[in-house]
């Protein structure tokens, strides 16, 4: 039953009863709630809006078109363009409506936005999206759930139950718990906090109540640490200058194990955080997890290990041998928005210790979870509120299955190796590395420098053929292709191949 309420004459008592002290204002909110909803009940819905409400079978359809028309393009489509500035307009007084805004989308930004869901972007690592991820990102915003508390929905479970696959498929026992996070960057902090916490109880203190100034210096050593690590250092107020390089291996880009006993033993007893990588941007290397879980015998460490696209070693007979201690490492790391080919944010986080997690990111002392005793997700990332990240997730593990990314990990290997043997027949190129796994890196046989490369660069990109980054790699300027999207095939390994030798 609706009834008209006089507002102003409720919140004029409300504030009397305040002004008296009276702790019946409390309650009296929620009786002003409700008489709020009244007041908004007898007012018309925007009429664009209630438009959208009663088309959204037409909104949807408008969508889906689209989105089939755009994906079906993506072959043909350039794969980037030279961005060109757009003017940004003012905020609109009056909404378009749906139909007329995606008109606008697709006139004034949609032309200047990369093919990057497509086979031949190798820049940077960019997975693309499974058709069943895709799906699973669409209802993810259908259904709009917050997973972070367990007391409304059972989508908390849900991403209990895909962190559960996802360890499952990377070797992750159950002495882990993992959550989703935005990405990768993310979950190096989050493995970074939980690490700092620890340094903390190696010491007597506790670090999220105290602060980091209670601990002194914070020793990270690392090897070809990413450039991740040292923002996360920064914003975890560590310091980038914390991270105390390790040397590589002669050629390589993994750590010399040998060197980095020598260096935890130089700290004399102090525990320090070890960053341990499982796939290089430049050249996929590995450090060796193995020998790095046996100096924790000897010396006292947190071992994160940086597995963000590298993890997907485990997938595959001929590499899994390489990341088979990930199970015996503190805190790790693993991006799902590479490798797993699912839309942007995606990653995951795993630990062995929940209970210092809790203590960094615990929101609410009082109240720490669900009745199962498990900590709900708002005690455990950096985000209270969030989106269900792992439905699109579930959606692809359960639509294909092990085998189904298997194959996706597979394909893009054969990928690399290809352009790698077409780049050693080509006089004009040269290799940087070995092919370890899904990146080739290489050069210009003669004498490339910063200038050259970066035109190059400039004219295949302007091509739109393919899309690489340039590097460096120890001082030689060069270009990596990195293969990381589910739609790669062999077919494309001949257009990105000839589209470079056009660039030359
Ligand atoms: C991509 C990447 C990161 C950072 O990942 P984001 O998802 O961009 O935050 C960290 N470490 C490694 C090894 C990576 O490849």
């Amino acid at each position: 039953m609706l009834f008209r309420v006089d507002v102003d004459a409720a919140r004029q008592i409300r504030t009397d009863f305040i002004f008296r002290g009276s702790n019946c204002a409390c309650r009296f909110d929620a009786i002003l709630g409700m008489m709020q909803m009244d007041e908004i009940w007898s007012t018309a819905m925007d009429e664009i809006l209630k438009h959208d409400l009663d088309c959204i079978d037409r909104v949807i359809a408008t969508t889906s078109a689209y989105a089939v028309e755009t994906l079906r393009g993506l072959d043909e489509k350039p794969v980037t363009k030279r961005p060109v500035p757009t003017e940004l307009r003012q905020l609109p007084e009056a909404g378009l409506g749906f139909e007329a805004a995606l008109k606008n989308f697709q006139a004034r930004w949609a032309p200047g936005f990369s093919a990057s869901a497509g086979p031949r972007y190798l820049g940077f690592v960019t997975g693309g999206a499974t058709p069943a991820a895709m799906a699973g990102d669409w209802i993810t915003s259908v259904m709009d759930q917050n997973p972070t508390a367990s007391i409304d929905s059972t989508a908390p479970d849900l991403e209990r139950e895909t962190v559960s696959w996802l360890a499952e498929m990377f070797g992750i026992s159950k002495a882990h718990t993992g959550s989703f996070v935005s990405g990768a960057t993310m979950s190096n902090m989050v493995g970074l906090a939980i690490g700092r916490e620890w340094l903390g109880e190696q010491s007597g203190v506790c670090i999220s109540e105290e602060g980091v100034g209670a601990l002194g210096r914070i020793h990270v050593l690392s090897g070809a640490a990413h450039s991740s690590v040292y923002k996360a250092l920064s914003m975890l107020g560590a310091g980038r200058q914390a991270l105390q390089s390790v040397s590589l291996l002669p050629g390589r880009e993994a750590v010399d194990v040998n060197a980095l006993e020598a260096q935890l033993a130089a700290l004399d007893g102090d525990p320090a955080i070890v960053v341990a990588n499982a796939g290089t941007v430049n050249t996929v290397d590995f450090d060796d997890l193995a020998a790095i879980v046996e100096l924790k015998s000897r010396y006292r460490f947190w071992l994160h290990v940086d597995a963000a696209f590298g993890g997907f070693a485990a997938l595959t007979a001929q590499h899994a041998s390489l990341v088979r201690s990930l199970d015996d490492s503190d805190s790790v790391c693993i991006d799902c928005h590479k490798w797993l080919n699912v839309p942007y944010d995606s990653a995951l986080q795993f630990t062995k210790r929940q209970d210092l997690q809790v203590r960094v990111f615990q929101n609410n002392a009082s109240y720490l979870g669900a009745p199962t005793g498990l900590p709900d997700f708002v005690h455990l990332t950096p985000e209270n509120s969030r989106r269900l990240r792992a439905l699109a997730a579930w959606f692809s593990l359960s639509s294909y299955g092990r085998a189904g990314h298997r194959d996706i990990v597979q394909r893009n290997l054969d990928a690399a190796s290809e352009l790698a043997r077409r780049i050693e027949e080509e006089p004009r190129l040269a290799l940087l590395a070995p092919v370890r796994m899904n990146v080739v890196c290489f050069t210009l046989a003669d004498g490339p420098d910063e200038a050259r490369i970066q035109g190059f660069a400039t004219r295949l990109r302007d091509a739109g053929q393919a899309f690489l980054t340039p590097t460096v790699l120890r001082g030689t300027w060069g270009m990596r292709a990195a293969f990381s999207n589910w739609r790669t095939v062999v077919d494309d390994v001949t257009r990105i191949f000839e589209a470079i030798a056009a660039a030359l």
